[in-house]
């Protein structure tokens, strides 16, 4: 199957641009790319209005938060975990699909292709979770690495979560072995790869982080966890263990090239260096961190360490507007007032917009391992998003990239992954997105009358 992609502005991701460009996509993979006459196909996109690019990479989730936003809207992290734990406590197999098709619509519709979503929360007596959330993805068309997720150290321990919330270790490994067998596609080009997930630092056990690394490598698999996001985390392993939450990381086999942490915010010189040093990625989530109070990730710093920066949403219970496009600006913006808080005069240029791209493109794929993305060149696979760039929002504007980055668009007006057209006219194409929502207003109203909320 032949696509062919014409594009006004085929940006590759490499910094090479080709204007009037376009891109053919042969069983998913980029088989050329040009200017001038195109080849023939089977297909043809003609988004000949657009900036093509590279589809963007989220690099950190909570795709269930969509059945809880707009909650503990004036607290920060650990008021608003503590506030949101009971209502999180009532979902099941329906709220998490609704959840996660809500997650994905949103997600394709603002040009992302690939979605790492990192699902801890797997209330007592509830199967069918993490299938119904690969389920809900796979019938959209996102490129997805679910996180399998967990909690074991509740509140009687010294936890943060309550003790119903949190699972038996034994159990925590043996599931996600079952979920590595049954849903893990290795292969290049792969539509869905497994990540093992423990949750933090303050709702896990060591003996659990120890266990998981170990059982993540046996498989080949990629390890997330949040890390350094609040002072408060910080705490809490300085009281618990008397460590800071990087030391802990290192002492459990957490500081390596096969992990990302989402956040990275609390970091001294010396562990960024460490860092960069282990190749160790970090998902930056701006919006997030600043509707949290939570602070502001280093992210020149650690980019100039080494270590690769990627870009997450976050959950849509801490980052309403759940933008992913958007959170390229948000990151360009947060790291210069960052630089100017912090008295470097060159703030301005502390990061541009062909990085800011970068980190939402190229730095999330190397986050989640995947050097079969992140760029349009021949020979990798064929995910990727068109921007308009001739409305009233980006009219006159001399570069169009920089445009995108400064204005940045509501939708993207198609989508491609895999050499699949999954949206087009800025819709969905394999799923109706009025009962998407209808269907996320009934689970969310259904779990909101169980908690009484
Ligand atoms: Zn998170």
């Amino acid at each position: 199957m032949k696509l062919l992609v014409k594009a006004g502005l085929l940006a590759i991701g490499t910094g090479e641009q080709i204007s009037g460009g376009w891109l053919l996509s042969e069983d998913g993979l980029i088989a050329a790319t040009g200017g001038g006459l195109p080849p023939a196909a089977d297909q043809v996109l003609d988004v000949s209005n657009c900036v093509v690019m590279p589809g963007l990479v989220d690099a950190h989730d909570h795709f269930y938060q969509w059945a809880t936003r707009g909650f503990a809207t004036n607290q920060g992290l650990f008021g608003w975990l503590t506030a949101l734990y009971p209502l999180w406590e009532g979902i099941d197999e329906e709220v998490v699909f609704a959840a996660g098709r809500a997650a994905a619509a949103a997600l394709l519709k603002a040009g992302c292709t690939l979605a790492s979503d990192h699902h801890y929360v797997f209330p007592p007596g509830r199967p069918g979770i993490f299938e119904a959330l690969v389920a809900a993805v796979g019938g959209l068309g996102l490129r997805f690495h679910p996180g399998r997720g967990s909690m074991s150290l509740g509140r009687s321990r010294g936890g943060l979560p309550p003790d119903r919330l949190v699972e038996d270790e034994d159990a925590i490994l043996a599931d996600t072995e079952r979920l590595i067998s049954a849903y893990h596609d290795p292969a290049p080009g792969s539509m869905c790869r497994l990540v093992v997930a423990p949750c933090s630092p303050f709702s896990v056990t060591p003996e659990l982080m120890r266990e998981s690394a170990e059982l993540a490598r046996r498989h080949d698999l990629r390890l997330h966890t949040h890390l350094a996001e609040t002072l408060d985390e910080e705490r809490h392993c300085l009281e618990r263990f008397g460590r800071r939450p990087l030391d802990l990381m290192e002492e459990w086999g957490w500081l390596a090239p096969d992990v990302w942490y989402a956040h990275g915010i609390h970091f001294t010189n010396a562990e960024i260096e460490r860092l960069g040093r282990h190749r160790t990625g970090i998902a930056h989530c701006p919006s997030s961190n600043m509707r949290l109070g939570a602070g502001v990730c280093p992210v020149a710093e650690l980019r100039a360490a080494g270590a690769p920066v990627g870009l997450g949403v976050d959950g849509s219970a801490s980052n309403e507007d759940y933008d992913l496009a958007g959170e390229v600006r948000q990151a360009l913006l947060l790291a210069r007032l960052r630089a100017a808080m912090l008295g470097q005069p060159e703030a301005a240029a502390t990061m541009d917009t062909g990085t800011a791209l970068d980190l939402a493109t190229r730095g999330g794929a190397a986050c989640l391992g995947r050097d079969d993305l992140g760029t349009l060149e021949v020979g990798r696979r064929a995910d990727l998003a068109a921007y308009r760039v001739d409305d009233l929002a980006h009219a006159a504007m001399p570069d169009p990239l920089e445009a995108l980055v400064l204005a940045p668009p509501r939708a993207a007006e198609a989508v491609v992954v895999e050499g699949r057209i999954v949206v087009r006219n800025r819709r969905l194409t394999m799923a109706d997105e009025e009962e998407i929502r209808a269907h996320l207003l009934r689970a969310t109203q259904i779990l909101r009358r169980w908690a009484g909320v």
